[in-house]
């Protein structure tokens, strides 16, 4: 039989880690919005509500940045809230009018800004099948790298991205991990080349790098 004084100090341990991660500065989630100190909520107006009973099981990487190839400008945080001056650079004439979002943003020095709710539908995919499912808007949560195609990405973007690929497993039943370029292929080409799998890979805590399915080939 086990007696009450065999429930010894030694679970202590595990009680204390439990209560450091729940302090007032730990992760939580609020509404599908993520509340940490590393993430900042700029909430955009271009999302919508997902369909009932969506399974949010996909997570789809991204790359962007504005204009292409210059990093730091606030210019995407402005296209994703609809603020972007469409006169204040050449390229923008060719996205004029668009209006589009996702989930989240990491900057090139891994801070986390946050837009849409991920219990809403954010607008990051477009045309797009996965898993044997299309519209991936749908039931999947949009993250974008502040990146170019075909370049490198900072090594600071890897430790953030793995942490909100953690924390956001915790709270949706992540299975799948994608990027733009294949649930839209011959369409887009994010994250691209410059993404070094492998790399987010081993960030991951071992139980999520085994639970996500991954492209074929990576
Ligand atoms: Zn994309």
């Amino acid at each position: 039989m086990t007696t009450p004084s065999s429930r010894n100090p030694a679970a202590a341990p595990d009680i204390a880690n439990a209560a450091a991660d729940t302090g007032p500065q730990a992760p939580g989630w609020h509404g599908g919005w993520l509340f940490a100190p590393q993430v900042q909520h700029r909430a955009s107006p271009n999302h919508g509500p997902r369909p009932a009973g969506a399974c949010i099981d996909l997570a789809v990487l991204h790359s962007i940045s504005l204009p292409p190839g210059q990093y730091g400008t606030g210019c995407v945080a402005q296209l994703f809230t609809n603020q972007l001056d469409w006169e204040a650079h050449p390229y923008f004439q060719s996205i004029r009018g668009l209006e589009v979002s996702a989930h989240f943003f990491i900057t090139r020095e891994g801070a986390i800004w946050q837009f849409v709710s991920a219990d809403a539908r954010a607008w990051h995919a477009g045309a797009s099948a996965w898993r044997g499912r299309s519209n991936c808007n749908d039931d999947s949560i949009g993250i974008e790298l502040e990146g170019l195609e075909g370049h490198a990405f900072a090594a600071d973007q890897y430790p953030a991205l793995a942490w909100l690929l953690a924390h956001l497993a915790a709270q949706y039943p992540l299975a799948h991990l994608a990027g733009h370029e294949h649930i839209a292929p011959g369409r887009k080409n994010d994250p691209g080349p410059g993404f070094d799998w492998p790399r987010l890979l081993a960030l991951l805590p071992p139980a999520l790098r085994h639970r996500l399915r991954l492209p074929p080939g990576i």
